[in-house]
């Protein structure tokens, strides 16, 4: 072996792992990125992976967070390493492909915030987000949330990548929509709707209620029912007339009005 070799170990699962030697001097360092990891109690370890390495188990865990590298979590004393394929829980910053979990205590994704700056437009502040989806108000992280600690940091940073995406003319339509809605009485509206087969079907209806300024405020296929919010100014006809000319045919079952 030469001089700039890196060592070789093994992981919880028999994966090659080249080791640092930086993470032999100092127990806090990534063997895999090099970077500092965040200290996990041994609790949080064991429940993000699975039952069968419980017995791999101490205190003296650390996790890396760095979204780039595939190490999840580490023991550098007991030479202890999971990456992140190894575990039961999906880090949404270390993953590409949805779902990307942020908060897990109240079930929030990448994908729901995505959807609530860029396709909805109606938050535009981390605030907003909060307020919408609940992200970051859990009361659990210590064990639900890989890291051990509260995902607002992570929920700070992903929300800001989205309100940067939404800037210029995604993000002005996005405020006047929500000024319109503010200002107009609106109507809620329970359907019963034929025809959606699929998730594609629901996220159609979900778009012709938003074409007509409305919110979309459930759709399922499965139940074959809706609830859309839509400004007075929309008449219902019109909202079933829209549904209709997209194969979706479409009853009310109730409605009610209210700002
Ligand atoms: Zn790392």
């Amino acid at each position: 072996m030469s001089a700039v070799e890196r060592k070789r170990h093994l992981t919880v699962t028999g994966r090659q792992i080249h080791i640092r030697e930086e993470s032999e001097k100092d127990q806090r360092v990534c063997p895999v990125c090099g970077e500092r990891g965040l200290r996990v109690l041994k609790v949080t370890v064991a429940t993000h992976v699975p039952e069968k390495f419980w017995s791999h188990l101490t205190e003296g865990f650390y996790f890396c967070s760095n979204p780039q590298c595939e190490m999840f979590y580490f023991n550098n004393v007991s030479k202890t390493y999971f990456l992140k394929d190894e575990v039961k829980t999906r880090f949404g910053l270390k993953e590409r492909q949805p779902p990307r979990p942020i908060c897990y205590c109240l079930q929030v994704t990448e994908e729901m915030i995505e959807r609530e700056i860029i396709e909805k437009g109606c938050c535009d502040s981390l605030e907003d987000i909060v307020a919408f989806t609940k992200a970051g108000t859990g009361k659990w992280c210590l064990t639900t949330n890989p890291s051990g600690k509260c995902c607002r940091e992570y929920l700070g940073l992903v929300v800001d990548k989205y309100l940067q995406m939404a800037r210029g003319t995604s993000a002005e339509r996005a405020v006047r929509s929500v000024a319109e809605q503010l200002k107009q009485p609106m109507l809620t509206i329970e359907l019963a709707v034929d025809g959606m087969t699929c998730e594609g079907c629901e996220q159609a209806v979900r778009s012709a209620i938003e074409s007509l300024g409305g919110t979309a405020l459930s759709v399922s296929y499965r139940e074959g029912r809706a609830i859309a919010r839509i400004p007075v100014s929309v008449t219902v006809d019109e909202l079933l007339a829209t549904l209709d000319s997209m194969g979706y045919r479409a009853r009310t079952e109730r409605v009610t009005r209210g700002t």
